[in-house]
């Protein structure tokens, strides 16, 4: 079978590859494996380092393409955007796939556009039948489920679900791939040339981290008792540079916004550790956060349901299980001398 490209997003804005970026190489990779597919990386961000190179190396990547930017005032993000292009029309890959990043759900779109190829966003499950690619993806928050293909000559664009897909693991004894790398330069930013200008960029504090961004998520529930208790959980949430999020009662109560309900009728969380705490597992609270990789429940309740699905437990008073671990935190953090 002749192999056939396809591409990998990665981003690396302040020397560490996002963890969105991950998912997404650990969906080129199984392409690479499971359907002799050619993985290359596309490069965004602070160049690689030499230990990021070996371990992409390791992971089975042949081929890395760096897009630099180039200097200039103007939209960043649109000059990429026509770096990207340019690439992709000198290499025409199959499929690119892009981790749900805000730079890489601002450049797929539109580069499909402007390659005159399909795009598929938020797919949860991928698999090639034949030569179709089939796609899912949840859409109306969970409650229908969408299986989509990319019409002959199948080509396309992919981004991914957040947490739906697990990071890379480790490369094992298999021996690394020689890796080539290639620099290039994105489109040079022109001061007011373009449809849109970023005005400012911040660093927004912990508070306002969106449950379904986090890769910790502190939730409370009804066990929290009061208002006062269920707002310890920020206090931990910010020691761990995690969110908060409610179950419906705690919403329902007030003690939450109904931005931050985790559950059925609330958000999907796949962080890499929930922490549930006074949250009895119903089934609709479930059906949010049920995928995440850790969880770690805290409930006086032997009984409770949230204990079945908890990679931890602690049986216990919640509030004074938070109150205990936001202390240990800040004594690590003196200790450490932050
Ligand atoms: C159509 C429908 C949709 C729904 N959608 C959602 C949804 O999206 N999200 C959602 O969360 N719910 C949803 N619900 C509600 C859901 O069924 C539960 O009622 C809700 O999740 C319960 O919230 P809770 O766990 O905070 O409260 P409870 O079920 O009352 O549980 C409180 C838990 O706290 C424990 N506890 C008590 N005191 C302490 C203490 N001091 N320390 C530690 N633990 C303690 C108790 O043992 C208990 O397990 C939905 C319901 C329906 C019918």
């Amino acid at each position: 079978m002749d192999s056939a490209l396809c591409w990998v997003m990665m981003e690396c804005p302040q020397g560490k590859i996002l963890r969105e970026s991950l998912e997404a190489l650990s969906v080129g990779l199984s392409f690479q494996k499971q359907y002799n597919m050619e993985t290359s990386v596309l490069w965004t961000g602070l160049l690689p380092e030499d230990s990021q190179l070996d371990y992409l190396a390791s992971m089975g990547v042949k081929r890395i393409l760096c897009l630099e930017e180039a200097g200039g005032r103007g939209d960043r993000d649109e000059a990429l955007l026509f770096g990207l292009q340019e690439l992709y029309l000198q290499n025409n890959p199959q499929y690119v796939f892009f981790g749900a990043t805000p730079l890489s759900l601002f450049l797929a779109p539109r580069l499909a556009v402007l390659v005159d190829v399909g795009y598929v966003a938020k797919a949860t499950y991928l698999r090639k039948i034949g030569d179709a690619l089939s796609l899912t993806r949840p859409l109306m928050q969970g409650a229908l489920s969408e299986v989509l293909r990319f019409i002959p000559p199948t080509r396309g664009l992919v981004s991914l679900y957040p947490r739906a897909f697990d990071v890379p693991g480790s490369p094992g004894d298999r021996p690394s791939e020689e890796l080539t790398k290639e620099i290039h330069q994105s489109a040079v930013p022109v001061e007011g040339a373009g449809y849109r200008e970023v005005i400012e960029r911040t660093l927004e504090p912990a508070e306002a981290l969106e449950v379904e961004d986090a890769e910790i998520v502190v939730a409370g529930g009804k066990g929290m008792q009061t208002e006062a208790n269920f707002a310890l959980l920020q206090e931990l949430a910010k020691c761990l540079g995690g969110a908060v999020a409610a179950s419906r009662i705690a919403v329902d109560l007030g003690w939450a916004p109904k931005e931050r309900l985790v559950g059925q009728t609330g958000k999907k969380v796949f962080p890499e550790l929930y922490i549930a705490c006074g949250i009895s597992g119903a089934h609709q609270h479930q059906a949010g956060m049920k995928e995440a990789r850790h969880i770690l429940a805290v409930n006086t309740d032997p009984q409770a349901p949230i204990f079945q699905i908890a990679t931890w437990g602690i049986l216990g008073d919640a509030t004074e299980v938070v109150t205990q671990m936001i202390g240990r935190l800040r004594g690590m953090r003196e200790e450490q001398g932050d």
